[in-house]
């Protein structure tokens, strides 16, 4: 079978590897090498002036890395993929090789924490701005462009408040202008949805959550062009450093195997406590891309395969009750990251978006009553029991 040709529940075990490159093997070895010897100088010329394949210090290029980066691709439809030690490796990489000093970024409206704090600091070294935007209209996009406009940089859903971009009316605004689409695709994983094959241009995963699946490993991965994927390898990626070791590669490519296995019960799991959350007395509102009453219903539906594991919703209550919620669960963990098997719970407000400033963050409906809940794969009715129960006794103290 051509490797194109494979759905992805069988391109999540297949892609990037052939047992039969490797003596047999059926699981992917591990390189654990920093660097390949050459048989002659010559061949080291060779290999350096890219005349001849073959590999040459781990930084470059790493069989076990190759073949993670050969899935991500595969898993994205697109064209080359890159592998990282962090999704904030990923993140930095594509954002400086995007831009340049005195450029502009517009941004969805709520972004990753550290992409945040990065942004802020790109602005305050090379005076990159940015203009975060709802992008709910094309003429909001269309009033933002400027000649200087780098590139158009989106999350959806939308963390943590699970707002949903719709990504086809971002392409259109962006192709007329010959603007680049960057899509931080962690939330949806490639199972859920595919940013590439609806016209944007690069796709970022913090494979630390669904793509890796398993709470063990930190790391990122990028897919998109050729030619954009080449030139981040041999500049922001190999001259920056952030690379991703052969473990942590092959930790990734065993977690994503099952993918689709996952996060099918992960989305059966978050859709059954969605709708046990909606009906609690305690809880003022529920944000999931996969309830018919989500604000951007519509558009999820569109461009997602199912609402994914994670839920946001808010209590009617202080800060102090949501952090108790939080205090009185005991199933369900406290802490940041999500996409793992265990289900995770957190206070965007007062973790993963302490960094944003109070005015800012309100606006992003990051309220101090907001929880962030990542649905993990134990048994629903567990999963439920435990929330039910900390939501009862914060709300009748
Ligand atoms: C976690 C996360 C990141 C950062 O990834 P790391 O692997 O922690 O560096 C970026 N974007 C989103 C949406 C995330 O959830």
């Amino acid at each position: 079978m051509k490797k194109d040709q494979m759905k992805m529940e069988t391109s999540v075990i297949h892609s990037g590897y052939d047992s039969k490159d490797y003596l047999g093997s059926l699981a992917t070895p591990i390189f654990q090498t920093s660097t390949f010897t050459f048989e002659t100088a010559e061949q080291g010329e060779s290999r350096f002036a890219g005349e001849e394949e073959g590999y040459i210090y781990s930084r470059l290029g790493n069989p076990t890395v190759r073949s993670l980066e050969e899935r991500i691709a595969a898993l994205e439809e697109a064209e080359a993929g890159l592998a990282f030690g962090s999704g904030m490796a990923a993140v930095s990489a594509i954002l400086l090789s995007l831009t340049k000093a005195n450029d502009h970024v517009i941004c969805s409206d709520g972004i990753y924490g550290c992409t945040y704090g990065l942004l802020k600091l790109m602005n305050e070294k090379y005076n990159i701005s940015t203009d975060f935007c709802a992008m709910q209209t094309a003429e909001q996009i269309e009033q933002l462009i400027r000649p200087e406009t780098a590139c158009i940089y989106i999350e959806t859903p939308i963390n943590p408040t699970m707002k949903i971009v719709d990504l086809e009316l971002v392409v259109k605004v962006a192709k007329a202008h010959g603007i680049p689409v960057v899509v931080d695709n962690t939330f949806s994983s490639p199972y859920l949805q595919k940013p590439i094959p609806l016209g944007c241009d690069v796709v970022i995963h913090s494979a630390t959550k669904y793509i890796g699946g398993h709470g063990d490993v930190i790391a990122g991965l990028v897919a998109g062009k050729k030619e954009f994927i080449q030139h981040v390898a041999m500049t922001t990626l190999k001259d920056v450093g952030g690379v991703i070791s052969p473990f942590d590669a092959w930790l990734l490519l065993r977690g994503v195997k099952t993918l689709p296995v996952r996060m099918d019960r992960h989305c059966d799991n978050a859709h059954f406590v969605m709708e046990q959350l909606k009906k609690h007395p305690f809880v003022k509102g529920v944000y999931y891309p996969g309830d018919s009453e989500h604000a951007d219903y519509s558009v999820a539906k569109k461009q997602m395969r199912a609402g994914g594991g994670v839920i946001a919703f808010d209590i009617r209550g202080t800060k102090k009750e949501a952090q108790a919620v939080l205090n009185h669960l005991s199933l369900i963990k406290i802490a940041v990251s999500l996409g793992d098997t265990e289900s995770l719970i957190q206070h965007p407000a007062t973790m993963t978006h302490s960094g944003i400033p109070e005015e800012e963050r309100n606006k992003m409906g990051i309220t101090d009553q907001l929880i962030r809940l990542s649905v993990g794969l134990e048994a629903k009715e567990d999963i439920w029991e435990d929330l039910k129960q900390a939501l009862d006794q914060v709300q009748s103290n």
